[in-house]
Parts: structure tokens; C-alpha cells; sequence
């Protein structure tokens, strides 16, 4: 499967080695997820030493962009109330971070405007009952590629590429939360204990399972009608994609937006739809369709950029 990869990653490969380092590419999708979702991180589970390899990993990588904090070493800590013997935890509850980092807009009264991006990091480590695994009966590594390797790697090439070029004119917050598979855990505590006040965060938009692009190549996104001119700026920025945006005005659920959402945000959820091997021991890298995740990062980013340099208020509208 390691072979099939790497012909993928040499289909979408520039060729020019001049270009080898511009825009988000393959090779840089392809070495994030290949860290996260790699054995030696045993499934991310919160309270973890895998789980915390992964935040100083996401952290090393915003350090590097030159990105700004506000928390110490970019880590926002909380804990995390866990089922009895889970993963070998006899504690009731456990300590994990959200990471966070924030690149601040170019325009004089903007910036003082919040678009944030997020993807969940956790997983469900060694499974078994209680985790959420649907076979709780294998004890046994859950990497967790898809969900959500694949979200984390899209938020880092996407936060690399945004502090590159600094086109943004709002401020953009990056966050990677820990504690989603437990109920949504890092993003409610990051919405109660926000570093802004909590009118300047406009919009959330979450990535969570990027790594299925299907040969119809249909992005999903959810909550595009929560704020105005959503479905027409979502669906125009499909034009010359290669991909087939499927535009949802609510469909708000299933993971960390519902958090913003609950508190009258405007928000995105972005996926690639459902798989087979989801919450199963068998979510592993060689499943990842990495052409198909680039190509979504790629759109995201130019949504983001688009959201962030909206040149009209962006406010709430709620959906059904
Ligand atoms: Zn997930």
C-alpha cells in the first residue's frame, strides 16, 4: 500500500524543482499525516504520551511558520473526564492541550477581527469499550489517519501557507483541540475560556475527516448559509477547483464548530463524507487519498482567505 502512495504523490508532484516549495503540495500533506498518524503515537488518546507527541509536534510546526501565542508554549491545557480503565487510565479524568496560535490581520480595524480554523488531533488510542471504537472488543492500535490525521495535517499546511503569504486582513486563529471524540471536550473549553473578547470571533470553520475525497471529488461543508453571502462565495470557489463542492446552509453537527454554533457563531464544517474504517483499528494511512486532501486543503485555504478579507460585516444567521 506504501508503493500506491507514493505514486499518487507523483502524479500530483510538481515536476519543476523550482516549484517544489510553493502552495500546499504532497509532500508536505504527505509528511504531517505520515507523524500523526504513525504507530508510535499509539492513537492520540488524551492523557497520553502519544497525545501529547502529537501537540508538541503541531506546536514545533506553528513555532516554525513564526506564528503569534497567547498561552505559554502556544498550549491552552484543560481536562478531560474519562470511562474507568480506558486505555489503561485508572484516572477519572486527564490533563490534555489545546494548541493555539494566531496570525494577526494586515488591516488597521480588521485585524481586531477573529476567523478561526480547527481541526481536532485526539483519537481513540488502544480502543475498547468506551472509547467510541466500533470494535471494542480489539484492543488495538486506533491510528486514526482519516479521523483526524488527516483535519490536523490540513490545518498545518493550511496555517503554513496563510503566515507565508499574510494576505489577511482579519486576524486568523489556528487551533488544534484535544478531547473531540469525548464529547467536543477542548473546543467547549476553548469557547468558555476564549484569549479575545467574544464578539470579535466571527466564524469558525473545523476540518474533521479530509482524507476520503471520492472519485466524484465531493467536498462537503456544512453552515455555509450561517453567515451572509455564504452558499454563493462557497459555491464560486469551486470554479477551477477540480473539485465538486457540495454546499450545505445548516447540516451543522458532529464535531468542534457545534461548540462555536451553540454560542450564535457563524461557522464551516468541512469533510470528505463517510468510510469504512472509521473508528476501527483499520483507519490507517494507506486509506488517505493524498491528491484528493490537497486538493481540498487548497480550497479551504482560498475560503479562508476569502472569509478573513470579506469586505462586508460578517454576522450570525441561524440555521434549522
Ligand atoms: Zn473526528
Amino acid at each position: 500500500m506504501r508503493i500506491f502512495v507514493s505514486i499518487l504523490l507523483l502524479a500530483v508532484a510538481p515536476t519543476g524543482s523550482c516549484l517544489a516549495q510553493e502552495g500546499i503540495t504532497a509532500e508536505q500533506y504527505d509528511k504531517y499525516i505520515r507523524f500523526l498518524a504513525a504507530d508510535k503515537l499509539e492513537g492520540r488518546f488524551p492523557g497520553t504520551k502519544g497525545n501529547d507527541k502529537a501537540a508538541a509536534y503541531i506546536r514545533k510546526q506553528f513555532k516554525e511558520y513564526g506564528l503569534n501565542r497567547w498561552h505559554t508554549n502556544f498550549y491552552q491545557p484543560f481536562y478531560v473526564k474519562l470511562k474507568k480503565q480506558t486505555n489503561s487510565i485508572t484516572r477519572d479524568s486527564v490533563l490534555t492541550n489545546n494548541v493555539i496560535a494566531y496570525l494577526p490581520g494586515n488591516d488597521p480595524l480588521l485585524k481586531d477581527e477573529y476567523i478561526v480554523l480547527g481541526a481536532h488531533y485526539d483519537h481513540l488510542g488502544w480502543g475498547g469499550k468506551g472509547t467510541g471504537s466500533k470494535k471494542p472488543d480489539t484492543l488495538a492500535i486506533h491510528n486514526g489517519a482519516i479521523d483526524n490525521a488527516s483535519g490536523t495535517a490540513a490545518l498545518l499546511c493550511i496555517a503554513r501557507e496563510v503566515s507565508k503569504k499574510k494576505l489577511n486582513k482579519r486576524s486568523i486563529i489556528f487551533i488544534a483541540f484535544s478531547g473531540e471524540e469525548e464529547g467536543l471536550v477542548g473546543s467547549k473549553f476553548f469557547t468558555n475560556h476564549l484569549p479575545v473578547p467574544d464578539t470579535a470571533i466571527k466564524l469558525m470553520s473545523n476540518i474533521d475527516i479530509l482524507g476520503c475525497l471520492n472519485a466524484e471529488k465531493q467536498l462537503y461543508m456544512g453552515g455555509a448559509g450561517t453567515f451572509p453571502g455564504g452558499m454563493e462565495l462557497l459555491k464560486g470557489l469551486g470554479n477551477g477547483s477540480g473539485l465538486n463542492p457540495i454546499v450545505i446552509a445548516g447540516g451543522v453537527g458532529g464535531s468542534d464548530h457545534v461548540s462555536f454554533y451553540k454560542r450564535n457563531k457563524s461557522v464551516l464544517g468541512f469533510h470528505t463524507g463517510g468510510y469504512p474504517q472509521y473508528h476501527t483499528p483499520e483507519d490507517d494511512i494507506e486509506f488517505v487519498n493524498t491528491a484528493g486532501a490537497v486538493q481540498s486543503c487548497q480550497y479551504i485555504y482560498k475560503a479562508l482567505l476569502a472569509i478573513a478579507n470579506y469586505n462586508q460585516p460578517i454576522y450570525f444567521i441561524k440555521q434549522d
